[in-house]
């Protein structure tokens, strides 16, 4: 076991289904670790282990080598780091965000799924302070942040993802650099389209299944076993035919995923049909009121109740 002595101070904002187990393992590793939630609560458990609790992502920054932020979506990322007022979080306007405290020759690492250009713009701000922006969306799901098991793809600076890499092995298992900053949410968006299209695919196959009077579990074994499987067959299939639609990966964030998606597509010219057709069955499915359940829940927008 390593001693926290000689290891970096880390910090980490935004512990949600994904942030906090993330952070856990930093602090279990022997990390020296400073931790910031906006819903104080959240953060509690983390503290009970060892964490010291800062009051502002500033504070966070103020006390780390390398800065760790897991929040929603581009503005609430742009609030916390650049502090820009966000309509979502005008709570980090006041010079209390990372920027504010952050030290030059620090590494910003961002594990939220955010736009591409969102990703650029933050790395320009931070250059601008000698201070190291790495792009780093995860996939694996909850389970993944919980068991260490996360595929984490980076953008950014090469040597600083050297630096910071010793730590993410720490979260995941499958670690690559993709390239200059924007590269690591653009590899996230092409995940997040194959995701979704494998779930509107799950829902409407099993909704014929289901139409047919066919066994549901049976007939997913056997699919699943074949060169029909996925991630989603075999994981969020089950839950969906046992009812359970709490969420690992909110439908809410798919949805906002997909956006991202099409946006950066966009931006190159191209167009995406079957992305727009799983964007719009994600969009019903937050329409029904169903943002807060797994992704799971898409079978709502085909199956019979
Ligand atoms: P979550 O449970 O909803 O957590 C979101 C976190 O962001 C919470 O800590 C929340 O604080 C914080 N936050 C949101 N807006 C904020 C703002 N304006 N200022 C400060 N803090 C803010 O979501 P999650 O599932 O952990 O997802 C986090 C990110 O990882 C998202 O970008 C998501 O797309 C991505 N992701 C999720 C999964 C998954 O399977 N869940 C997998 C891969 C990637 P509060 O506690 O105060 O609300």
């Amino acid at each position: 076991m390593p001693t926290t002595t000689s290891l970096p101070p880390v910090g980490y904002i935004g512990l949600g289904i994904m942030g906090r187990p993330m952070a856990g393992h930093l602090l279990r590793a022997g990390y020296p670790l400073t931790v910031y939630n906006r819903t104080r609560a959240k953060a509690e458990p983390l503290v009970a282990e060892g964490a010291k609790l800062a009051d502002s992502p500033k504070a966070v920054a103020e006390a780390s080598e390398f800065i760790f932020t897991n929040v929603t979506d581009s503005p609430d990322l742009e609030s916390v780091i650049l502090g820009e007022p966000a309509a979502a979080a005008a709570h980090c306007s006041h010079k209390s965000a990372v920027i504010d405290g952050v030290r030059p020759g620090s590494i910003v690492i961002d594990n939220s799924t955010v736009a591409p250009a969102t990703a650029k713009k933050i790395a320009d701000a931070l250059a601008k302070k000698d201070v190291f922006f790495l792009d780093a969306p995860v996939t694996g799901g909850e389970k993944g942040a919980i068991e260490a098991t996360l595929a984490i793809m980076v953008g950014g600076d090469e040597n600083a993802f050297q630096r910071a890499l010793p730590l993410l092995q720490k979260m995941g298992k499958t670690i690559l650099h993709m390239g200059p900053s924007g590269n690591g949410q653009m590899t996230k968006a092409i995940n997040q389209i194959l995701g979704a299209l494998h779930l509107v695919a799950m829902a409407e196959a099993f909704a014929l299944a289901q139409a047919a009077g066919l066994d549901l579990e049976k007939t997913r074994q056997i699919v699943a076993s074949g060169a029909a499987g996925s991630w989603m067959l075999s994981n969020l299939a089950p839950r969906a035919f046992a009812g359970d639609f709490r969420p690992g990966f909110k439908a809410g964030l798919q949805n906002k995923d997909l956006r991202i998606a099409l946006e950066a597509a966009a931006e190159l010219g191209l167009d995406l049909p079957a992305t727009r057709l799983a964007r719009a069955d994600f969009q019903r499915l937050v329409d029904m009121g169903c943002a807060d359940e797994g992704t799971q829940a898409i079978v709502k927008t085909r199956w019979k109740r």
